[in-house]
């Protein structure tokens, strides 16, 4: 599993638990993050599996994911991670991405806020794999004026689901894998599994 993000491992693990397939994250095998210098979430994911891939000599699946936000022209997009520290090195924390986010958006209305997740899944069997598996998920919803719930990750506080009527993080896990952009990818991944051996 090419992530060092802890949270959202736990998220693939509990989603990919029906595999008959140990998923060992890459720290085991001391492997640092990849640089993410793709323009997409797909080509990200795919840097980020290739690398894991090279390293550990095993196949590797990787998650690129992050919000999209209409008022902002589609940001924080690709840079979700990194946020609040675009001039920096490495990822920003949760609190600070909200807030900013928050700051950013001050003002808009309810109808102003539509902001959608996505998620690219990409599963390779060697680092030169030739046909990458790649599977992708968007999950819609708005972007609240205050936080609410602490269950999951990231931006997961200031995101309205419809459906549900509450934040995605006052859904159960179970409830938000079942419908949100990383289930939906690891969904179809499952479905389409390739042969690893
Ligand atoms: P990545 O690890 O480079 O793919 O960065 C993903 C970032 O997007 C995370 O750090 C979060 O800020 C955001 N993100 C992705 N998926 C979720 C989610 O399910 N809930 C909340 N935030 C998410």
């Amino acid at each position: 599993l090419a992530s060092s993000n802890s949270k959202k491992l736990l998220e693939l693990e509990q989603m990919l638990s029906s595999k008959q397939v140990e998923f060992v994250p890459q720290s085991k095998f001391s492997i640092t993050d990849a640089v993410e210098d793709g323009s997409t979430f797909v080509e990200n994911a795919l840097i980020k599996a290739r690398h894991a891939s090279k390293f550990s000599g095993l196949p590797a699946l990787a998650d690129d994911s992050g919000l999209e936000v209409d008022a902002l022209k589609g940001a924080p997009g690709i840079y979700s991670a990194r946020y609040a520290n675009m001039q920096g090195d490495g990822n920003s924390s949760d609190d600070a991405n909200n807030a900013l986010l928050l700051a950013r958006m001050t003002g808009l209305p309810s109808s102003k806020r539509k902001a959608r997740f996505k998620c690219a899944i990409v599963l390779v069997r060697t680092y030169d794999d030739p046909e990458p598996l790649i599977c992708e998920g968007v999950w819609e919803g708005r972007i609240l004026v205050n936080p609410a719930g602490t269950n999951g990750f990231g931006y997961d506080p200031l995101f309205f689901v419809p459906g549900q009527c509450c934040s995605s993080a006052e859904l159960e896990p179970e409830v938000k894998n079942s419908i949100s952009h990383r289930g939906q990818a690891l969904k179809e991944l499952l479905a389409r599994w390739p042969d690893l051996s």
